[in-house]
This record gives structure tokens, C-alpha cells and sequence, in this order.
């Protein structure tokens, strides 16, 4: 208590009798001195002292009635008053101390018993305020601990259970009585490890306190959620006191994010995984088989039929179906295994721990029974498949992204074949599928930024030394790789719609180039080469009309089109049907690659193509070797016994046209002639060009 921060207030009418004593007290306490009892009243309700000092016999209001007064006053009344008086009447004494007053002073005053007293006065006060408000703190202690929600747990230093509060009881179920004594280690749900208890302890050595949540068991053996706080509480010496345990039950927080948990990782249909948590158990697994060096299996489950039964038996039954399918392919599977829900009526599995193929081929054969098998549904005999498509890792060794996708594409190929069956996942494949793709759209953009160029072949008649024409033969300007052949590419767009794209867009350049020759003077049939889809497309001879629209000034009569021997075969009567359509619009036709097909005399008959082209692998050996030769000089009879125009490709050398003449095939096309050449030199090299002489006018043999 530091003494000159506590005031006095000496109220007298007559301050020279209190001057001793004051200037005794003024080096230890503050002094205030009022000079009558009203204005002493005043000085201590504006600023309630510690102590007063009231003479008693003081005109107009006395001490008496001024003590009175004083006390009346709720901020004052538990200022001591120290009456200061002449008196010495034993009633008088009385009466101000039955007035509330603390003391009495007789005067003449002995300032040493005074100062002691006064001394002794203002420290009891000050221990009395003290214990007013240790009580009040104690009786709000008293009151949390009493009514607060949560269960607040105290043990000495042994650990053993002092007190426990009623919310204790409540959540535990034990009374007071029942755990007073006990370790709180009664409450022990064993879902903590013994590592979480050691780090516990640790804590509260190092920091006197520990935080956290814990799963206790009540009395009668539920486990609840306690978040938890745990206090040393140490006396001055620093050794422990006594631990304070506050627990909050958050078990039904618990419980919600539990559902929470569920509702974001599970489907709600059938309970099984859903697309989040597939997520997670795939690339655990993708590590578990990594570090078992073994092998797993990720499997894509689509059911054949399902759409029939919802649309037939409705929604409720459709449902009922997938959740029996989820429990059957559950049943198949083993302890680690997974199998999601993904949409619809799609699962993906995973399948792990197999030493090979075959191992899990098991499981998914007898899979595949179990879900075929009818089942009755709401008094509905209902039935369903599966189809399956799975990739092995890590034979397949793929990011988890792709090998679900491998798993899907490999499904989409059960379903082709057949439904009601698996299909494994095939890397080649996929590999090629994927550069073809590729492929594909660089050839769609270098469509677009004008990169293919059409090169042209002449075709002469050897015999008249004159030029027939040219073939249009595509090239590709590669930006990279440079100047490609069409076997070079076409081969990857054979049996897509840019085969028919590729195909209007040489149609249309080759007519461009034809107007263009013709507007010069030079008079030549252009052919192109036309695929077997395009041919049969729909709207090819539309297109054939439009082209010849966009180009009004070109003469008829100087197209012709190239067609596989082999194309033409595989649907004859619409191919014919084609070819005279054309036909009529002043087209001619070739068979191209002639003898490569298995052409019977009747189909040969039937097609109404003007020109045979043989086939350059025979033409190149028929110097060397007699069967080719036998086969070329039979193609030429036959053309002669048609009626039809004959024409041998791949006419190397000065020998071949000699040999072909012998044969009598005049026309021909061919290295030895000229190689395929850009657009802008093929009137050069027509008018420059010098018949071989050993062919000119020879005559058949
Ligand atoms: P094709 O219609 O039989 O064309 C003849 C091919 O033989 C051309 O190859 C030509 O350069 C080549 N050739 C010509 N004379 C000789 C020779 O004396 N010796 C040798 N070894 N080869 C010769 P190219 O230009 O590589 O075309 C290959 C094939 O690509 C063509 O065979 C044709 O089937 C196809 N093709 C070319 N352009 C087009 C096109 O615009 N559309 C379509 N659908 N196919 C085309
Ligand atoms: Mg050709
Ligand atoms: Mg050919």
C-alpha cells in the first residue's frame, strides 16, 4: 500500500487545532482540510478520501450531524471517520461511534498514537476492500464453474480429480462423487494413440497448457467430441497446483461435418464413392501399387440397357436398379478395392494388389455374370449389362487423368463389339489413334492457310507424239517438313469427311487451272484423282455441277476423274449410277491402279468408265518379267475387246513405251515422259516438248 497516494479530509471549523497533527501526517498522506461540516460534505462527494478527520463541536452542522450525513451517502459510507474532539465524555464517544464512526480522537491529541492509528485504520480499510473484492471474484469463479455449458474437470498435481462441475456430469454421466479421486483417463475412448497423449503432456510441461479436441467415452459408453483446453495451474514456488480441464461437447458439430463429409464424397443414390473421392483413392492407389511393385487395374463400367429400363419403368424402378447393380459389383470386389459412381449409369473401379491380367480378368468376368443377371424390381423382372473398358497399371504408365480416360476408351470398344463384355485398354493403339488425330486437324488448318498445291503428270500418246493431257496429283507445301507426297498423308484422313473436303478443294483448283489453260490455247484433259468417299458422297455430283458453274467460260468435255479399280467394286450398281450422272455433265472416266483389283469381266463390263489405267507395279517389270508382261498384254486385249481406252502408268524408260507400243498400248504416263510438275510449267513444257523418237509413228506389230 503506498500511503502518499491516499488523501485525508480534515474537517474543523477552527484548522489551527488540527495543524499539529496534520503537519505531523502531511509527509505520509495527502491532506485536505474543509473548513466547516457542509463544505466538508461537499470536498468528499466530489472526491471521496480515504480517510476523515471530523471535529465534532463545529457551528451550525455539527460532527455528529455532518458524520451522519457523510454516511448516508453510498459512495461514503465506507470511508473511516476519525472523530477529532475536546470531549472526553464516555457518552459522547459513544455516540459517534454508533453514528458509523471508526475511531476517536481526544484532544489534545498525541500525534504518535494518532498517526498509528490512522495508519492502522487505512490499512484495514484497504484489506477490507481487498477481501470485498476477492469475494466478488470468487463468487463469479463460483458461479462460471457452477453454471457454465461446459464441463470444467480440476485435479491436484497426481492428476487425480479434485472437482468436476455439474455440466461434467451432464455430458459424462458421472456424478460428482463417482469420479472424485480418478485419473481423467476414465474418460478414454481409445481413439487417440498414445503418441497424441505423449504430445499432450509435452505441451503442457513446455507451455503450461494444451488445446485441442478429443474423443472421450461417456458412462454408458458413447464416445463424444470434447474440444478441450488444459491448464497447470502453479503455485509461487512454480510447482504445479492443480490442472484446470474445460471441455465444450461438439459432437453435434461433429456429426454435421461428418455429413458434410459424406454429402461432398459420397453418392447419395447408391452410398458408394463419388467422382471427388475416386479422385482421391485413385492416386492413392496409383502410390500403393507403385510401392507394392504390383499391379492395378482402373476400370470404367457402363450398363448396356439401363436408358430402356428407366424409360419403361420409370425413374423409381431405374434408381432401385443402380443401387442393386452398386451392391453386386460391390460383392465382387475385394477388401481395398473401390468402385464410384460417376454419372449416370457409369462406375469406374479400381481394382488393386494383381500379380497379372489374368487375375483380374476373374473378377471381371464373374462381375459381368452377376450384373447380367435378371432381378425383380418393385414386381418388374428387369435386366441389365455391363460394359467394361480397363487399363492396367502401370503397364500403362499414365497420370490419373489419362488412365480413367484410357479405362472410358477402352469401354467405348466393349460396346462396339458387342456390349456385355470387357475390353483391355490397348497402348498402340491409343498411340496411333492419337497421332492420327493429330494428323488430322494439321491437315484441316493447312487447309485453311492454303498449303496443299496440285502438281501435273502429262499423259502423251507415244505413237502420235502428242500430249493427251494431265494429271493432277496433290502436294502438300509442309511449313516444317517441306514438300510432301499425298502417300505421305492422305493415307490419314482415308475414311473421314476431310477426305471429301480435301477432294471439293482439288476439284475446284483443278478447274481453275483448266480455265486458265484453255483461256491460253492450250487444249488438254485434266484428270483428278477421286476417293471412294467422296465418289459415293451424297452430294458429289452437285458439287460436280457447281464447280463447272463457278468456272462458265470452260469448254466440256475436258475433265476426266480418276477412280480406284478397287473403290468402284465395292458398290458397283451406285458407283454406275454415279459415273453416268457425271457422264452427262461432259465427265469421263478411269479406272486408276488398274489389275490391283479382282475385277471379273462382268463388273468390268458393267462400270461405264472410258479408260483403263494400268497399274504402274506391272508396267515396271514387264521388261524383266514374263507373268507381268502376260498380265499387261491381257489388260490391253481386253481393252481392245471393250471398246475401251487404254493407259499404262509408270512409264520409266524409252524400253517400256517401246515394249507397250509392241503391245499396243499407245498412251502412257510415266518418268520417262516428264515427272509431275507445278502448275506454271506445264505449258513450257508441253510446247517444248520432243516425242522420243523411237516411238513416233511405230507401227503395231
Ligand atoms: P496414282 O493416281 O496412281 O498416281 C500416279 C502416281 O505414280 C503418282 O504418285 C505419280 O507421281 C507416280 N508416278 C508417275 N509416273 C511414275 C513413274 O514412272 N515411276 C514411279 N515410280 N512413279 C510414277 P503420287 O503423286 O505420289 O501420288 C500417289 C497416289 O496418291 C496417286 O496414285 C493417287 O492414288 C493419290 N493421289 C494423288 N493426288 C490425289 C488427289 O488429288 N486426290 C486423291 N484422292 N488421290 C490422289
Ligand atoms: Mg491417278
Ligand atoms: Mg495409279
Amino acid at each position: 500500500m503506498n500511503s502518499k497516494s491516499l488523501r485525508i479530509l480534515a474537517i474543523d471549523d477552527m484548522p489551527a487545532n488540527l495543524a499539529l497533527l496534520g503537519l505531523a501526517l502531511q509527509d505520509d498522506y495527502q491532506i485536505q482540510i474543509a473548513t466547516s461540516g457542509a463544505k466538508g460534505l461537499e470536498l468528499a462527494q466530489d472526491d471521496p478520501p480515504d480517510l476523515i478527520l471530523l471535529d465534532i463541536m463545529m457551528p451550525d452542522l455539527d460532527g455528529y450531524e455532518t458524520c451522519r450525513r457523510l454516511k448516508s451517502i453510498p459512495t461514503l459510507r465506507d470511508v473511516p471517520i476519525v472523530f477529532v474532539t475536546a470531549l472526553t465524555e464516555i457518552e459522547a464517544e459513544a455516540q459517534g461511534l454508533m453514528l458509523g464512526a471508526a475511531d476517536y480522537l481526544t484532544k489534545p491529541i498525541s500525534i504518535e498514537i494518532a498517526r498509528l492509528r490512522i495508519h492502522n485504520l487505512l490499512e484495514r480499510e484497504h484489506l477490507r476492500r481487498e477481501l470485498q473484492r476477492r469475494e466478488a471474484d470468487q463468487r463469479l469463479a463460483a458461479s462460471v464453474f457452477a453454471h457454465t455449458h461446459d464441463s470444467v474437470v480440476i485435479t491436484d498435481a497426481n492428476n487425480c480429480i479434485i472437482d468436476v462441475n455439474a455440466a461434467f456430469s451432464r455430458i459424462t454421466g458421472y456424478s460428482r462423487e463417482e469420479v472424485l479421486g480418478n485419473n481423467p483417463k476414465m474418460l478414454k475412448s481409445g481413439r487417440q494413440s498414445a503418441e497424441f497423449y505423449k504430445a499432450m503432456w509435452q505441451s503442457l510441461s513446455v507451455y503450461d497448457h494444451w488445446n485441442g479436441e478429443l474423443w472421450n467415452r461417456t458412462k454408458n459408453g458413447e464416445v463424444y467430441a470434447a474440444l478441450t483446453s488444459i491448464s497447470v495451474v502453479r503455485d509461487e514456488q512454480g510447482q504445479i497446483h492443480h490442472y484446470i480441464g474445460m471441455s465444450a461437447d461438439i459432437t453435434p458439430l461433429k456429426n454435421h461435418e461428418f455429413d458434410l463429409e459424406r454429402i461432398a464424397h459420397f453418392d447419395p443414390l447408391t452410398g458408394i464413392p463419388n467422382r471427388v473421392l475416386l479422385a482421391d483413392r485413385l492416386a492413392q492407389a496409383i502410390a500403393h501399387t507403385r510401392r507394392a511393385r504390383n499391379h492395378m487395374a482402373v476400370c470404367y463400367l457402363d450398363l448396356d440397357g439401363f436408358k430402356p429400363v428407366n424409360d419403361q419403368f420409370g425413374h423409381e424402378v431405374g434408381d432401385l436398379l443402380l443401387i442393386e447393380v452398386s451392391q453386386r459389383i460391390r460383392e465382387c470386389l475385394r477388401a481395398g478395392d473401390t468402385v464410384a459412381r460417376i454419372g449416370g449409369d457409369e462406375f469406374v473401379l479400381l481394382l488393386l494388389d494383381f500379380n497379372d491380367v489374368r487375375e483380374c480378368e476373374v473378377v471381371l468376368e464373374r462381375m459381368l455374370r452377376r450384373v447380367a443377371e435378371p432381378l425383380l424390381i418393385a414386381e418388374n423382372l428387369v435386366s441389365v449389362s455391363a460394359s467394361l473398358g480397363l487399363t492396367l497399371y502401370p503397364n500403362d504408365l499414365a497420370d490419373a487423368d489419362t488412365l480413367l480416360r484410357h479405362a472410358d476408351q477402352a469401354m467405348y470398344i466393349a460396346k462396339q463389339r458387342g456390349k456385355n463384355r470387357y475390353h483391355l485398354f490397348d497402348q498402340e493403339l491409343d498411340r496411333i489413334a492419337l497421332i492420327r488425330s493429330e494428323t488430322l486437324s494439321e491437315i484441316e488448318a493447312a487447309l485453311v492457310n492454303d498449303e496443299f498445291e496440285l502438281y501435273f503428270q502429262p499423259k502423251v500418246n507415244m505413237r502420235q507424239g502428242k500430249v493427251l493431257g494431265a494429271e493432277a496429283l496433290i502436294r502438300w507445301q509442309h511449313p516444317k517438313r517441306g514438300l510432301l507426297p499425298p502417300l505421305a498423308f492422305l493415307p490419314d484422313i482415308e475414311g473421314t469427311d476431310l477426305v471429301i473436303a480435301l477432294g471439293k478443294w482439288v476439284l475446284s483448283r483443278a478447274l481453275d487451272h483448266l480455265q486458265n489453260w484453255q483461256q491460253m490455247g492450250l487444249d488438254i484433259v485434266i484428270s483428278i484423282n477421286i476417293a471412294p468417299r467422296h465418289l459415293l458422297h451424297h452430294d458429289f455430283v452437285d458439287s460436280l455441277k457447281s464447280g463447272f458453274a463457278n468456272h462458265p467460260q470452260l469448254r466440256r468435255g475436258c475433265l476426266e476423274l480418276e477412280i480406284l479399280e478397287t473403290a468402284a467394286l465395292e458398290d458397283i450398281s451406285r458407283v454406275t449410277v454415279v459415273m453416268k450422272d457425271c457422264q452427262e455433265l461432259g465427265v469421263s472416266f478411269a479406272l486408276d491402279d488398274f489389275g490391283t483389283g479382282y475385277s471379273s469381266l462382268t463388273y468390268l463390263k458393267a462400270l461405264p468408265a472410258e479408260t483403263l489405267k494400268i497399274d504402274q507395279s506391272f508396267i515396271r517389270d514387264i521388261l524383266g518379267d514374263p507373268d507381268d508382261l502376260a498380265i499387261v498384254a491381257g489388260i490391253i486385249n481386253l481393252t481392245a475387246a471393250f471398246n475401251r481406252a487404254v493407259i499404262a502408268e509408270g512409264v520409266e524408260t524409252e524400253e517400256h513405251g517401246v515394249l507397250l507400243l509392241k503391245l499396243g498400248c499407245d498412251n502412257a504416263q510415266g518418268y520417262g515422259i516428264a515427272r509431275p510438275m507445278p502448275a506454271n510449267e506445264l505449258a513450257a513444257w508441253v510446247k517444248g516438248w520432243q516425242p522420243n523418237a523411237a516411238w513416233l509413228n511405230r507401227k503395231p506389230e
